[in-house]
């Protein structure tokens, strides 16, 4: 299958207006602030960090965390356009995640009913509180310390589909994916990073934007 391109986007703060797992961890615990704090400064790597944050989470309250999640979920505007018109144009579509999967599942509804791909954590609840099982670790030249390796991600949808991929994010756990992309959508913490790396991205609020800037690179034939 030949296509002109790959999105990936991240879920937390991108697709969604509010990080949900700052939003639900500190919700259940606000001492996690300081965690968060230290992962936004990359004073502590994401994917202790990210354990840490889980591990302050009981199992037995899945369903509050459940409901807490629809109660808080807003999305950006224009993702649901976005969504619709990389289907319609068949454009591989990847939600890439250093959430778990119960929450996507929550805010999104089950993987079956859905067009995007997702790559995604997956929690478990068979112990006291909530334990991650990590999908994708990081590789070389990746330099680590991601949770689920959005570097590798890239490489391995870039080698798959030989297409450019897109990448739309805005957070540090977004970084190392965003550096091994073929064109960057950032806001927020994660467009700081890029500053200060001098990589360059472009700017946005909203989906609409992200899909007009798309459009008007494959009017004058897509580049990577
Ligand atoms: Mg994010
Ligand atoms: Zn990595």
């Amino acid at each position: 299958m030949t296509v002109p391109f790959v999105v990936v986007s991240d879920f937390d703060g991108t697709i969604t207006a509010q990080d949900l797992v700052v939003a639900l961890t500190c919700h259940v615990n606000p001492d996690n602030r300081t965690l968060v704090d230290r992962i936004n400064r990359r004073d502590l790597d994401l994917r202790s960090g990210l354990t840490a944050l889980f591990e302050s989470l009981p199992s037995e309250n899945r369903q509050d965390y459940e409901a807490f999640i629809q109660e808080t979920l807003t999305f950006r505007p224009g993702f649901h356009r976005f969504q619709e018109v990389l289907e319609e144009a068949r454009i591989p579509f990847y939600i890439v995640s250093n959430g778990l999967d119960f929450m996507l599942d929550a805010a999104l509804g089950p993987q079956e009913t859905q067009a995007a791909h997702r790559i995604v954590n997956h929690a478990r609840f068979d112990g006291p509180s909530i334990a991650i099982d990590w999908r994708y670790p990081c590789e070389p030249p990746c330099p680590g310390g991601c949770g689920l390796c959005k570097h590798a991600v890239v490489a391995e949808l870039r080698a798959r589909y030989q297409a450019p991929i897109v990448f739309v994010g805005d957070g540090v756990t977004d970084f190392n994916g965003a550096k091994n992309a073929d064109w960057v959508f950032a806001r927020s913490h994660l467009q700081s990073h890029l500053d200060d790396a001098h990589i360059e991205y472009t700017p946005y609020e909203s989906f609409d934007d992200v899909l007009n800037a798309l459009f008007v690179a494959e009017r004058e034939g897509f580049h990577d």
